[in-house]
């Protein structure tokens, strides 16, 4: 036990209950999962908490179009949710839903302070509604041409194209993409949050005189000065019927607007997890608090949890978070995630393709360093790099040392000589790599470990023990060095216990015949014997990665919010017939065939996805229809001038559209 034992609470931002978990969600998950179990291993009180977000109307307008209650749809998100982070090893303590009991009284609770102090007011606002769905509609919800540079099919929030933010109403052309029709505008009665009642304490919270712990990381403070200085103002914390979520006690027909739920659903959890468990919710949530209160965030969601929800807790009589610990985003191969280019993969689809979990916990946490910045998924890399450190490095450690130990020694160890340095290099490797695990730079704490992997592997082979094996007078110096190379392990494991908690904790239980899982302290134990090594970890293949690219792409769909197209829409693409007048193989593409294809009028180059479904001599001559007005888009092997245009599941079940006998080259589809 540490001489400080602190107290923890933990959480990680609240998944939203319409979709399922991805490799996105994932990196704040294993994230918030290393941090938590480094310091349940240093033996500090850590309770780690989180929740599905339940609430709103795209929850609403799922279920509706599932024809199911929006309970049943977020019951059965929980289910999948809940499964997903068990298998990604993600060691939550509670994991609760937004749509509790629990919720709905501190929600009611907190806006009755917050009413009662005087910060809520209400207000008549104009807002978009669409006449046939019967609802207000959300800014996203809302599509048309931007005011600024008049780019066609524009969110009603801000400009994809020149990146002009504006509201809704100022939108050229407007209509309501779940019903097409053009919103009417109406007035509605809202209940605000006045933000800047709380201007001085935020201030205070934010930008403590330097004997102060700071609360959000540099870069995030320097956010929060700009938003400052725009001022701060009121937040509109109702939306009207219908909508799911919680009905306000004192203004029937209006709900509490998601995000004022949401983060109370931290404390929810929290106090069902109390319930469950005989922990006093005061002691973690009153002013005062001695325990520390952590929430791990992605950037985009900062000003609700630096600014909105400080201030909520301050306003309604509770402490405020030590800190917010914000994250970038991720992106796959230097890109967003994106469903046409196959990156946009769920946790379930990872799973079932590559499997082991572990692997991308270390990729990410090889990537994170407590900052602001965008972690990139290379997945050439990813598979290139768990195959040499944890392969390579770490786990050949044990196989090839644990050898000898089981066949001469009976799994015995001995040290020969002086033992103290041993001990001493293990207690400087896990006090450096403490530092580094502390302050969330989980990439410094692997590149430490792998550097002493790589000591260790170097101390091994010029050991020689192979040589050593053959000669009966070597045998002390045999057992010796193969002893300090599993301690080495030992010590390894320990410092990637929780990055690897299934991995280390086999080699905990099974091979170091411990019993428990490691704690930071076994690392200065030198073990005395070990089991029989079996099998700790087996390579990526990258074959894996591959089909799981593919399995995604092939199950992309169109972005739901857009459920219908207006024939406008439809027009803008410019799809014709085309015949392939050549195809080839292009060097190093497993999925590409590069196709010159006739338009009538002119050729292009497409490159097309289809080499896992056709020769390419099988597709010279015929015809098939492509997208003649797709952005040229530049890919390794050369730009593409358009797309082909297939069916089907991927590999080797995909199927070119043809159009039928007569049609010609260049001929528009309409
Ligand atoms: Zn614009």
């Amino acid at each position: 036990m540490p001489e400080n034992k602190r107290r923890l609470l933990v959480t990680s931002a609240l998944p939203y209950a319409n979709g399922p978990i991805h490799l996105g969600h994932l990196l704040e998950y294993v994230q918030t999962d290393v941090w938590v179990r480094f310091q349940r291993m240093r033996g500090h009180d850590v309770h780690y908490v989180c929740a599905d977000d339940t609430h709103g109307t795209p929850v609403m307008l799922r279920a509706e179009s599932e024809g199911i209650p929006p309970e049943a749809l977020i019951e059965r998100i929980y289910a999948e949710h809940r499964r997903d982070f068990a298998d990604f090893h993600i060691s939550v303590d509670n994991y609760h839903s937004t749509h509790s009991i629990e919720n709905r009284q501190l929600s009611e609770e907190i806006y009755r302070r917050l009413k009662a102090g005087g910060h809520i007011v209400a207000r008549t606002i104009r807002q978009a509604y669409d006449p046939v769905k019967h609802l207000f509609l959300p800014d996203r919800f809302i599509k048309g041409e931007c005011p600024r540079c008049g780019a066609a099919d524009q969110y009603g929030d801000a400009c994809e194209s020149c990146g002009a933010t504006y509201s809704p109403t100022d939108l050229k052309n407007p209509v309501s993409v779940l019903s097409g029709a053009p919103p009417v505008e109406r007035e509605s009665e809202h209940l605000f949050f006045r933000l800047g009642d709380f201007e001085d304490g935020l201030r205070k919270w934010l930008f403590p005189d330097i004997t102060d712990v700071r609360h959000v990381q540099a870069e995030a403070a320097n956010k929060l000065d700009e938003w400052f200085a725009a001022g701060l103002r009121d937040w509109d914390i109702s939306r009207d019927a219908p909508y799911f979520g919680f009905e306000i006690p004192d203004a029937p027909g209006k709900f509490f607007y998601v995000w004022l739920d949401a983060p109370i659903g931290y404390m929810a959890s929290f106090s069902n997890h109390c319930a469950k468990t005989g922990l006093r919710f005061e002691d973690f949530w009153a002013p005062g608090s001695a325990v520390e209160l952590y929430h791990f965030i992605g950037k985009d969601i900062l000003y609700f949890h630096a600014l909105f929800w400080p201030a909520v807790l301050e306003g309604a009589g509770y402490r405020k978070p030590t800190s917010i610990f914000a994250h970038g985003f991720l992106t796959v191969n230097g890109e967003k995630m994106s469903k046409s280019r196959g990156t946009f993969i769920t946790a379930r689809s990872y799973l079932d393709h590559v499997g082991n979990p572990e692997y991308l916990r270390y990729y990410y946490a090889a990537k994170l360093n407590g900052t602001m910045e965008d972690v990139d998924l290379n997945l050439e890399d990813f598979v290139a790099r768990v195959n040499s450190d944890l392969i390579g490095k770490y786990v050949n450690i044990a196989s090839r040392a644990a050898g000898f130990i089981s066949r001469q020694f009976g799994g015995q160890l001995a040290y020969a000589g002086d033992t103290k340095p041993l001990v001493a290099g293990a207690k400087v490797a896990l006090a450096q790599v403490a530092e580094h695990y502390e302050s969330r730079d989980f990439g410094k704490a692997i590149r430490a470990a792998m550097e002493f992997a790589d000591r260790i592997n170097r101390a091994f082979d010029a050991a020689q023990p192979w040589e050593l094996a053959k000669d009966p007078s070597k045998r002390t110096e045999l057992q010796d060095i193969c002893s300090r190379t599993l301690q080495g392990f030992k010590l390894l494991s320990v410092l990637l216990a929780p990055v690897l908690p299934a991995l280390c904790g086999r080699a905990a239980r099974e091979f170091f015949g411990l019993g428990k899982d490691f704690t930071w302290e076994d690392a200065v134990e030198l073990p005395a014997r070990v089991n029989p090594y079996s099998h700790l970890m087996t390579r990526i293949d990258a074959k894996q990665v591959e089909v799981m690219v593919e399995a995604n792409k092939a199950g992309a769909r169109p972005q739901e919010s857009a459920a219908f197209i207006s024939i406008d829409d439809f027009n803008k693409v410019d799809l014709r017939v085309a015949r392939i007048v050549n195809a080839e193989h292009v060097d190093g593409a497993d999925k590409l065939l590069k196709l010159t294809i006739d338009l009538g009028t002119e050729t292009r180059t497409v490159f097309a996805g289809i080499k896992t479904a056709y020769a390419p001599e099988k597709l010279i001559g015929r015809l098939t229809a492509v997208v003649a007005n797709l952005q040229p888009r530049k890919m390794r092997f050369g730009t593409s001038e358009g797309m082909v245009l297939a069916a089907g599941h991927g590999g080797t079940e995909l199927f070119l559209l043809s159009p039928d006998t007569g049609a010609e080259p260049g001929m528009r589809i309409t």
